[in-house]
């Protein structure tokens, strides 16, 4: 139990307390402390009114009433919002400032999506209801197909997979049923040490033999040692373009000739579409296969788990083992929705009867919401706007590294300038302080860190990814933040090792909270004596 929700509660009036240098009430300034729902709920209070029960109206339930109370904690209409409202102040948004969460793509999200998404007939559809009555929402899903088709140089594309990963494990699946329709058993699937942690994990998944690819000093792919391992057991390789290290991949060309000519399919992990959208298609690069995270580039607030949505687009070559629903170029040109009824007569036509598809990803046509907001996005801003769009995420994530490097060690500095995100190193700082240091830091002076210690490729690194959404005002405030706090870590100032000093909670132990996660409350989990909340975060 908090003390808060003691009656008659008097606190025990230590001298840090007394002296005001910790407050009674755990609060800090005006960010109020917020124990758990069942801490300040009582089972006998409810914000609503319910109507006594009629007698005999749990006959109607036979036998099914519940006879012990829910046990679930009962609060006012005040305290509900207050309390939501509270733990909201205590989030990081980027409806709050700047998100440099490289690798994530954190841009913002036009509210114009949000409009659109929440109009009756795309929030309120329903997968099941009968076809006649959901053609508008078959025709948004077909139209942003088109834009994913001819945004990438693809030949087809299968919208139902959930989000990125979902999406690689959709384009494995294809490269599978491609090789075991001739009858050809791979085993291998290469992908670069700087690959983002679900690449390799999709493939373990699908059941291969994951190898690295080892990276040149320049922070590419080392085109000759591809070239070398290249044989009859790999299945294909993985490849994210542009890279985790925030480069383009300059021999990807060659890199999906070679695979190709040794027999196997090249899968782009295309996260980092932000990019290249509307400069380059990833067809004409001879990418397989690539899923796209429609809810980085084409802008869907997400994070914490989600939601997302990403789709697949495929090569002429993958096409046919596409999961259903599909979506492809016919001959005419013109881009079909493939459903499960129409499937033969498509297969018959347009790939000969080839078509094979592997099965489904998920039970109906994936993720409604994201399409309207991502359609409602690329509309708006029209094919000259998303090229703008990355040509501006570069010049941002340039502007960065190169106001930076001064104070920070670029590791790929020299390999010319960046894609969409800039990459710093550790190298430098003072000894005893560490990347960890400089993001709880960064947090005093009011940013989410960035991505960190990812790509493993770069000792303590820091992936900062600003987006296009940031003014060049805001570029230079988060910049004047970021280079204060590294000369404190290059000047080995000490007090950094305490950082965070300002927020609602102090430094955590990150290895407990990782290795003994406490997800549930329970009641007889704080015996007497336990301290509040308040005083467990400060410490
Ligand atoms: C985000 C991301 C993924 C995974 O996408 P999810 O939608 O989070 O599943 C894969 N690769 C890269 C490079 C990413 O940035």
């Amino acid at each position: 139990m908090s003390q808060a929700n003691k009656s008659g509660w008097k606190p025990e009036m230590t001298p840090e307390r007394r002296s005001g240098q910790e407050t009674v009430t755990g609060n800090r300034a005006l960010m109020l402390e917020e124990p758990l729902l069942f801490e300040i709920g009582h089972a006998e209070t409810t914000g609503v009114d319910l109507p006594e029960i009629e007698p005999g109206a749990s006959r109607r339930l036979a036998g099914m009433e519940r006879s012990d109370p829910i046990g679930l904690a009962g609060l006012s209409e005040p305290e509900t919002i207050r309390h939501y409202t509270r733990l909201s102040r205590q989030n990081y948004a980027i409806d709050l400032g700047l998100f440099p969460l490289g690798s994530c793509t954190m841009k913002h999200n036009p509210r114009l999506n949000e409009k659109v998404a929440r109009m009756p007939g795309f929030a309120d559809v329903h997968p099941l209801q009968p076809v006649e009555t959901v053609r508008g929402a078959l025709e948004v899903i077909n139209e942003l197909a088109f834009w994913l088709i001819d945004l990438t140089g693809m030949h087809g594309v299968a919208m139902s997979p959930k989000a990125g990963a979902h999406g690689e494990l959709c384009g494995i699946l294809c490269i599978r049923a491609a090789l075991e329709a001739r009858g050809d058993a791979r085993e291998v699937i290469l992908v670069p040490e700087s690959a983002h942690g679900t690449n390799p994990a999709t493939a373990a998944f699908a059941g291969y033999k994951v190898e690295d690819i080892p990276a040149t000093p320049e922070g590419r792919v080392d085109l000759d040692a591809l070239k070398a391992r290249l044989g009859p057991d790999v299945a294909g390789v993985m490849i994210t373009n542009p890279n985790t290290c925030g480069l383009f991949e300059r021999d990807m060309k060659a890199i999906s000739d070679a695979v190709h000519a040794a027999g196997g399919f090249v899968y782009c992990d295309g996260a980092n579409f932000n990019a290249i959208v509307g400069k380059v298609r990833p067809g004409d690069l001879g990418v397989d296969a690539m899923h796209i995270n429609l809810h980085k580039t084409f802008s869907t607030p997400h994070g914490g788990g989600g939601p997302g949505s990403g789709p697949v687009v495929l090569s002429e070559a993958l096409s046919p083992y596409g999961p259903l629903p599909y979506t492809a170029r016919t001959k005419d040109g013109v881009v079909h929705l493939v459903e499960e009824e129409g499937a033969e007569a498509f297969s018959q036509e347009h790939f000969g009867g080839r078509m094979r598809s592997f099965g489904r990803m998920t039970a109906f046509h994936g993720q409604m919401g994201m399409f309207t907001r991502a359609l409602t996005y690329m509309l708006s801003h029209g094919a000259d706007g998303l090229r703008q769009v990355a040509e501006d995420a570069v010049l941002n994530a340039n502007y960065i590294l190169r106001s930076l490097d001064d104070v920070l060690h670029a590791p790929f500095g020299d390999s010319g300038p960046c894609m969409h995100e800039a990459l710093f190193g550790d190298k430098g700082f003072a000894d005893g302080l560490s990347t960890l240091d400089l993001a709880k830091g960064l947090i005093d002076e009011g940013y989410h860190p960035m991505t960190m210690y990812f790509p493993l490729v770069v000792h303590g690194a820091m992936l900062v990814e600003p987006t296009e959404t940031e003014s060049k005002a805001g570029l230079d405030q988060f910049i004047a933040a970021f280079r204060s706090v590294a000369e404190r870590a290059r000047a080995g100032d000490e007090s950094l090792k305490q950082a965070p000093y300002h927020a609602p909670r102090r430094r955590l132990d990150e290895t407990q909270a990782a290795r003994k996660p406490v997800l549930a409350w329970q009641e007889d989990e704080a015996p007497a004596g336990t301290p509040t909340r308040s005083e467990r975060g400060g410490s």
